[in-house]
C-alpha cells in the first residue's frame, strides 16, 4: 500500500526537497503552502506529470480551522496520513530589543503552534491505525541559540521539547516523533544574510560549506522509513559539523 506524507511549508526550500524525495520513494505527497500558491501548484503538477501522486493544499499552519480543512481534503484524496513533516517555519533576524510583540507571536504561532495544530490533527487517525511517524524540523539554533534570533531559537527549542514529550506519550501507540535540526542550509530563509556573514558561517563549518535542502530531506526520509522504527524522541542535526 502506498503511504501518504503531509509536508508543511513544501512550496520552497527544505519542504520542496522533501516533496520531491518522498514522491520518488513512492509516497502520496500533500504539499502544504501558505503564501506561495503558484510555486506549490507548479510543484504538484510537475510531480503528477512525472507519474507521482501529489496535491497542493493551502493552509496557514497557525490557523487550526485551516489545518483541519486541509486534513479533511487530504483524507478524502489519499486516506489517512502516515507521515507528518512539520517543516513550515519563519524567522525574524533582529536584535532582541527590537523585536515586536507581533513578530514574537508570528514566529511562535507558525513554528510552535503550527507544529501543535498539525500534529494533533493527524494523531487521531495515527492512534487508531496504531502507526505513524512525525518529523519536526527544528534548527541547530534551538540547541545552541543564536544572536539576533532569540524568538526563532526559543521556538525551535520548544519544538525539541514538544517532540521529546510527545514521543513518550504516543510511543505505546507505535508512533514515533523525531526532530531534524539543520545547520545552515541554502534556502530562501537565508537569502537576506550578507555574503560576508555567509562566508564566516562556511568558515565555522568543519565541512567548509553551506548545506543543501536535499541533505536535510534525506535525514527526514530516513526517519520516516521502516529503518528508523526503533528511533523516537531523538534529534538528528545535519549541520556539516557546525557547533556555534
Ligand atoms: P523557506 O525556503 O523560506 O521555506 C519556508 C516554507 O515554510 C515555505 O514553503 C513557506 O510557505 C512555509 N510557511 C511559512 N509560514 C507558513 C505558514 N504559516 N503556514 C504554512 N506554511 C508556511 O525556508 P527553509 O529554509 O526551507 O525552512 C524550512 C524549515 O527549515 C523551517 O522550519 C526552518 O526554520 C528550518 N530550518 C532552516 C534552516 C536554514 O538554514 N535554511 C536551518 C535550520 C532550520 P509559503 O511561501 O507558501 O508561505
Amino acid at each position: 500500500m502506498k503511504k501518504t506524507v503531509l509536508i508543511t511549508g513544501a512550496s520552497h526550500g527544505i519542504g520542496k526537497s522533501c516533496a520531491i524525495l518522498f514522491a520518488q520513494h513512492n509516497y502520496n505527497v500533500i504539499i502544504n503552502y501558505n503564501r506561495s500558491e503558484l510555486e506549490a501548484k507548479l510543484l504538484a503538477s510537475e510531480l503528477v506529470d512525472s507519474g507521482f501522486n501529489a496535491i497542493a493544499i493551502r493552509a496557514n499552519v497557525a490557523n487550526r480551522f485551516e489545518v483541519d480543512e486541509m486534513i479533511q481534503i487530504s483524507n478524502k484524496v489519499f486516506g489517512s496520513i502516515h507521515v507528518l513533516v512539520n517543516n513550515a517555519g519563519i524567522a525574524h533576524q533582529k536584535l532582541f530589543t527590537d523585536i515586536s510583540e507581533y513578530e514574537w507571536d508570528e514566529v511562535f504561532n507558525t513554528n510552535v503552534k503550527g507544529t501543535f495544530n498539525c500534529s494533533q490533527a493527524v494523531l487521531k487517525d495515527m492512534i487508531k491505525n496504531h502507526h505513524g511517524k512525525i518529523i519536526n524540523v527544528a534548527s541547530i539554533f534551538g540547541m545552541v541559540g543564536a544572536s539576533c534570533e532569540v524568538a526563532y531559537s526559543a521556538s525551535k527549542a520548544a519544538i525539541i521539547g514538544f517532540s521529546k514529550a510527545l514521543a513518550k506519550e504516543v510511543g505505546p501507540s507505535n508512533i514515533t516523533v523525531n526532530v531534524v535540526a539543520p545547520g545552515i542550509i541554502d534556502t530562501r530563509m537565508n537569502s537576506n544574510i550578507s555574503p560576508d556573514v555567509m562566508e564566516q558561517l562556511k568558515y565555522q563549518t568543519p565541512l567548509c560549506r553551506i548545506g543543501n535542502p536535499d541533505e536535510v530531506a534525506n535525514a527526514i526520509l530516513f526517519l520516516a522509513s521502516q529503518k528508523a522504527n526503533f528511533i523516537t524522541g531523538q534529534v538528528i542535526s545535519p549541520n556539516g559539523g557546525l557547533v556555534v
